[in-house]
This record gives C-alpha cells, structure tokens and sequence, in this order.
C-alpha cells in the first residue's frame, strides 16, 4: 500500500489548510519534517522543516492510529496557514519523500470502504455530505452517512437469513417428521420485511428528489410575467424579462434553497401558438418539462389563450401583475414584490408535505436493489402459499432478496460500482 497525501481542505487562500497523509509511511515522514510526533490524537505545535532544515510554517500536527482513523491506516493531518505559498511548500516537501505520492480524488475514502471504516452506502453519504446545499440536503446525508441504511440492511438480512435458514431445516429434514410447522415464523418475518421495505422503497423517490433538488417550473402565456417572476424569487436577473413576447425561447433554471429545500425554478417558455420555428421548439421543451416538474406554478392573466396544459390537483394557479389588479383574489408580482412570499411559503408547503414521506435511502441504486428484494420477497410469499413441498423455492427467493439488500452496503456487487462513485469525490476526500 502507498502512502498517499493532499491538501484535504479547498484550494486557495483561507485561515488554515489541512494536509492529509495516510498509509504505511505516514508517521515517518511527518517526523521528518515535524521532528517529534504529538502523543496519538493530541494536537502539537510544529515547526515543519525541509530536509535541509528551513522552516516551511508552524503548522498543529494531529497523529492517528491505524484502528482509529478515517482511512483506517496510520494518519498524520497538518494543520497549516492557509496560504497558496504554504501548502505548495508543503506539498512540494512531502513529495520528496520516496515512498510517499499524491492521493487521486476520492482515494482516502476508497481506503476507508476497503479497511471496512465506511460502507458502500456510508461512502455515498459522505459524497451527497460534502455536495450538500440546503439544510435537508445535509440531514439526510448525515443521517446515510451515520449509518442508517445500513442498520437497516443488516435489520432486514438477520430476519431473511433467519427465514431462510427454518425454511432449509424442513427441506434438510423432509424425510423424518417434522415437529414443529415454521411457517408461521417464516411468514412473520417476511411480512416483517415486506413492510418496512415497502415503505422505505416509497420514500426513496422523495429522497432522490432531496438529494437532486425538486423542481417547480413557472407556466402561463407569453408576458404574463413569468421571467419577472423567477427573477423575484431569485432575487437576480437570471431570465431576460421583455415586453417582446416571446423571449424566453429555451427553459432558464434558477437554483434556490426555499424552507431549507433545494429547489431548482423552471421559467419555462410561454405557453402559445409559436410564431416561428424556433419558438415552436422552446414552446415543446417548455411543456416536457412542466409536465415534469414536481410542481407547476401558473400564472394567470385576464387575456389568456386556451392552455395547452391543464393544473394537476397540487398545482399552484395564482394571478400575476398583482400590482395591476384591485381584488383580493391570489396574486402574484415580481415587478413590486406583492405576494411573492406568500408564494414562496405555499411552495415550501406544498415541497414538505412531500418531504415527509422521505426514506433513508438515496439513490437509483438504492431504490433499484429494493425494488429487486421486494419481487423476491414477494415470491417468496407466493411459494410459502403453495405449502411446504415448496419450501425450497420459497428459501431460494429469501437468498435472491439478501444478496439484492447486501449490495445496498456493498457487501457483494461492488467493484463495477466504484469506480463511478469516487469519480465524484473531491481530491484530499
Ligand atoms: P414572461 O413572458 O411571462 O416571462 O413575462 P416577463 O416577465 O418577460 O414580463 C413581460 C412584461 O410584463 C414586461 O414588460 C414586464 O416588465 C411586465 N411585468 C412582469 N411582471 C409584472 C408585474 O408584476 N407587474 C407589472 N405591472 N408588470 C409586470
């Protein structure tokens, strides 16, 4: 094994900057430039030094034990001044040092996966924690990062394992009587499952949205003051707003957080017979994608043509240029400002009541390995219905469902999988 470093916090200048060293070579080459070590996880002030004895910076060095750091390997982070000057110096200084090289993106992590310190579905935690944006956003990746899936996935294995397990005791003993019946306990469990599978299933697409970010997109007819409105929202001109209709030839998006919620505004095209070619094809883009979005926000005029796409039941429909009407009816305007946190608050509404029905897991990946463990179980509930001549089948779909639940952790399946997920990480992760 290498031993590998690199500066693990961001590029640039800052009050300190962290470099990180990890592996076999660690401690000796960190004695090297600090001269004696701090005591294991007590900080110590260090003059680190070149090899012919200038002084780089004074920098707090923190030592790790291999048991008990992030990689899993003996770890040394220096904490430096944070300047470009410095951590070059510093870099440069431990590159010299023959058995030391420079970590590749995502790899002290990957060390972390292999000595076993993070699971499969920790590491994507720690991936969705450092892109977090929004307040739900880093709950959830906290909440994946602690953990919680994979208590969850050795919750379900310890009740399949045992399923199966009375399951083969009836095939095993087929011959000889049998004394007790183990399908009551069987069906319990897998019912058990079945459940909680169900439902952590259900609230994976809400969490994928968390995850990804929810969309809402802006419709109504040509200058009805969509563009106007997004840039209220956003509070910058990100739409170009005219008096021309039809200008918004493509779909603009806007990211914002609203009630701690990643929300990403569409201002779509407005919604009318297309003038020419060119509109035409912003006009269909735009539909696609409000019949996309999670949520459509229309915005009303007294002129407006027949809508070639009709409020769903959650949608929010609201006047525009409230400025310019005199009732009391709901309306909006992002030229004075009238009623646009009105707005934002049934957005954010509409987006939590949503969010509560959230699940643990995250990902496609996640979503699609309990998708196949709920076909299995659910077969397997089948074949238990068929009497006990098929136990042996009914035990196969319980094996099917564990080896699905175990590559939610990756504790089977991983290997095609890595590559692709450290590809995300940041160097010095
Ligand atoms: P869009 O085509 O729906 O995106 O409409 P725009 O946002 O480009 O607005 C069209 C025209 O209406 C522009 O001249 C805006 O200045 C004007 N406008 C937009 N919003 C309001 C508003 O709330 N009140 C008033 N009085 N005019 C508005």
């Amino acid at each position: 094994m290498d031993t590998i470093y690199s500066l693990a916090s961001a590029r640039g200048k800052s009050g300190v900057a962290v470099v990180r060293i990890s592996g076999p070579h660690a401690f000796l080459a960190a004695q090297g430039m600090a001269g004696g070590l701090p005591a294991i996880r007590k900080a110590g002030l260090r003059n680190l030094k070149t090899a012919d004895g200038r002084v780089l910076d004074e920098a707090i060095v923190l030592c790790f034990d291999d048991g008990a750091s992030f990689t899993g390997e003996p770890v040394v982070e220096f904490q430096l001044h944070g300047s470009t000057a410095v951590v070059r110096a510093v870099l440069d200084e431990l590159s010299s040092f023959p058995d030391l090289r420079l970590a590749e993106p995502g790899e002290f992590t990957r060390r972390a996966l292999e000595n076993e310190r993070l699971d499969l579905a920790q590491v994507e935690g720690l991936a969705d924690l450092l892109d977090a944006e929004t307040e739900a956003q880093r709950r959830q990746a906290f909440n994946i990062l602690s953990g919680a899936l994979g208590g969850l996935a050795e919750a379900w294995r310890r009740d399949l394992i045992r399923a199966a397990a009375l399951l083969e005791a009836t095939i095993d003993f087929a011959d000889e009587d049998v004394p007790v019946d183990v399908s009551p306990e069987v069906e319990a469990l897998l019912d058990g499952v079945l459940t909680t599978l169900r439902s952590e299933t259900a609230g994976t697409r809400i969490a994928e949205r968390i995850r990804d970010g929810f969309e809402v997109a802006i419709v109504g007819a040509p200058n009805a003051g969509k563009s106007t409105l997004l840039n209220a929202l956003a509070g910058r001109d990100a739409a170009i707003t005219s008096e021309v209709a039809g200008t918004t030839r493509d779909v603009i998006e806007v990211q914002m957080e609203l009630a701690g919620l990643p929300v990403t505004v569409l201002d779509t095209a407005g919604l009318r017979e297309a003038q020419d070619a060119v509109e035409a094809i912003g006009v269909e883009r735009a539909l696609t994608r409000a019949k996309a979005a999670d949520l459509r926000v229309f915005l009303k005029s007294d002129m407006d043509e027949t809508m070639p796409l009709t409020p769903g039941a959650e949608d929010i429909v609201v006047y525009g240029k409230a400025d310019l009407r005199s009732s009391n009816e709901l309306a909006v305007s992002g030229l004075t400002g009238k009623g646009v946190d009105k707005l934002v608050a049934r957005i954010a509404y509409l987006l939590e009541d949503r969010v509560k029905g959230a699940g643990i897991a995250t990902r496609a990946r996640h979503r699609v390995a309990m998708e196949r463990a709920l076909a299995a179980l659910d077969d397997a509930r089948i074949e238990l219905g068929h009497g006990p001549d098929r136990a042996e089948f009914a035990a196969e779909e319980i094996r099917t469902a564990i080896r699905a639940l175990d590559s939610l952790v990756g504790r089977i399946d991983v290997e095609h999988l890595l590559d692709e997920i450290f590809a995300s990480f940041c160097l010095g992760k």
